[in-house]
């Protein structure tokens, strides 16, 4: 009788590695044929503010408005209702008037405009107190 007792060794076991693989890669050859929507950019319209200043003139019209003829006002250093007195004073367009005479060789006529009230400056003035109310620019 013979015993053989022989144990299998089966404690041999084989421990293969677990060879992973690796994960498999599948490159992304095709490109996704979704492609964003195309930005269209907006032409950029800047926001056009305008701005009106508030600008509140207040003409103060101080002098009177005065004509080539004494005029009524009221005069505003004494506040008398007066008739203004006018004095006449050459003005640059009396100058050049005459200087245009000149450029003519009408001599005569250069002195013609410093005679003429129209073409001269009328100021007037206060008869009461002598006050400069204004002067009409003819
Ligand atoms: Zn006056």
């Amino acid at each position: 009788m013979e015993h053989n007792t022989k144990v299998p060794e089966t404690g041999a076991y084989p421990h293969p590695y677990p060879q992973q693989p690796p994960p498999q890669y599948t490159p992304n050859m095709q490109y996704s044929a979704n492609l964003p929507p195309q930005y269209t950019p907006n032409p950029a319209q800047p926001a056009v503010i305008t701005q009106q200043p508030v600008h509140v003139v207040h003409v103060h019209q101080t002098a009177p408005v005065v004509g080539p003829q004494p005029t009524m006002v009221v005069c505003a250093n004494c506040h008398t209702n007066v008739l203004t007195r006018m004095e006449y004073e050459a003005s640059t367009r009396t100058h050049l008037v005459a200087l245009i005479c000149c450029l003519f060789g009408l001599f005569p006529c250069a002195a013609l405009p410093y005679c003429i009230e129209s073409c001269q400056n009328g100021n007037h003035y206060c008869p009461a107190c002598g006050a400069f109310v204004g002067t009409y620019v003819g």
